[in-house]
């Protein structure tokens, strides 16, 4: 099978915007800065990078016959958010496990941003006490267990919609996607830079570059805090889609472990420098748990140089502003 033979349920609105950060740009002195939007991705709850590896999941979860989608995340998951639009658009009931990832005081953390979406789209929301983990969980087993034995055909998406066979198909297509841009625009972007958490979205775009063959240097961003978990998530995945998709050899994953600020779901100095900076040159909000650490690993690796001033970069926008809202202590 090729990748344009796995069937997909349609979720996004058409290709990601691709456009310059041009005040950006002229602000770090160097290195063309882009981004490509999987933030204005779908006319679904606000989209994100969830919804691209969804429409793969919920064609499947539809060919299976499935009438419930049960994922699993923080409180302020964006991905259970999109996992309740998708299950929404599709017809599917939603069952979601939010676990207490992040230790976040923030008095109304647990009922607004992606929490009050979830529960405005129908989602039978199941809060669990549980520390912040990208594997398989116990409440998670749990709940489908619950679902067969009450008759209903649960379909179970993991954390991120990461681990999963299909998990890595909708950025391995996203490379596929942005290179019909390249051309179109007459650029090529010799560096990606992506956040990565539960890891299938730059293992997607990892196996998708295997497809390619094109010599584009991925890096991501590690924002999980645990990047040795991270890193070998995302080089199984890569693996994994690159032999699904029948691609080559994937290249060594990249992951920079310097901006993730030290713990899961929570901001430094750096991260909400970087939020402010990008939202006061270019009038773009990015988040303080993914968006705000990558955007604080591009700037700094284009002041030091680490990313060459000749090169051009894109930014993997992958949404998450729903959150912001949750962090109004900081922001
Ligand atoms: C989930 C998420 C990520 C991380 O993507 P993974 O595929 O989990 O590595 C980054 N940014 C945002 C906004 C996300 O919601």
């Amino acid at each position: 099978m090729t990748l344009a033979d796995f069937p997909r349920y349609p979720l996004l609105l058409g290709p990601s915007p691709v456009h310059p950060l041009e005040r950006l740009t002229a602000h770090l002195g160097g290195a063309q800065v882009w981004a490509k939007r999987e933030d204005v991705n779908s006319g679904i709850a606000f989209g994100g990078n969830k919804t691209r590896k969804l429409e793969y999941l919920v064609a499947d979860a539809l060919a299976q016959g499935a009438d419930t989608l049960i994922s699993i995340g923080g409180v302020q998951s964006n991905h259970t958010r999109q996992v309740a639009a998708a299950a929404a658009r599709a017809g599917l009931k939603a069952v979601l496990v939010q676990e207490s990832w992040v230790d976040w005081t923030d008095p109304m953390y647990d009922k607004v941003g992606n929490i009050q979406l979830s529960r405005i789209l129908g989602a039978d929301i199941r809060m669990v006490e549980a520390g912040f983990g990208v594997g398989f969980k116990e409440s998670w087993e749990n709940a489908v267990k619950e679902i067969e034995a009450d008759g209903g055909k649960p379909y179970a998406i993991p954390a991120g919609g990461s681990d999963h066979r299909l998990g890595g198909l909708g950025f391995a297509n996203w490379i596929v996607e942005l290179e019909a841009q390249e051309a179109e625009l007459g650029v090529f972007f010799d560096t990606v830079v992506v956040c990565s958490v539960t890891g299938s979205t730059q293992a997607g775009m990892v196996a998708g570059a295997a497809l390619s063959g094109k010599p584009r240097r991925i890096l991501g961003i590690d924002g999980s805090a645990k990047p040795a978990e991270t890193r070998d998530q995302i080089t199984r995945i890569a693996r994994a889609t690159a032999e699904l998709i029948g691609a080559g050899e994937i290249r060594e994953v990249e992951l920079d472990e310097r901006y993730h600020a030290g713990i899961y779901g929570i901001p430094d100095e750096s991260t909400l420098d970087a939020i402010r900076t990008l939202a006061r040159l270019e009038g773009v909000l990015t988040d303080p748990v993914y968006e705000g650490k990558s955007m604080a690993g591009l700037i700094d690796l284009v002041s030091r140089g680490e990313i060459s001033r000749d090169s051009n970069v894109l930014f993997a926008h992958l949404g998450g502003q729903p959150a912001l809202n949750g962090y109004t202590s900081v922001l």
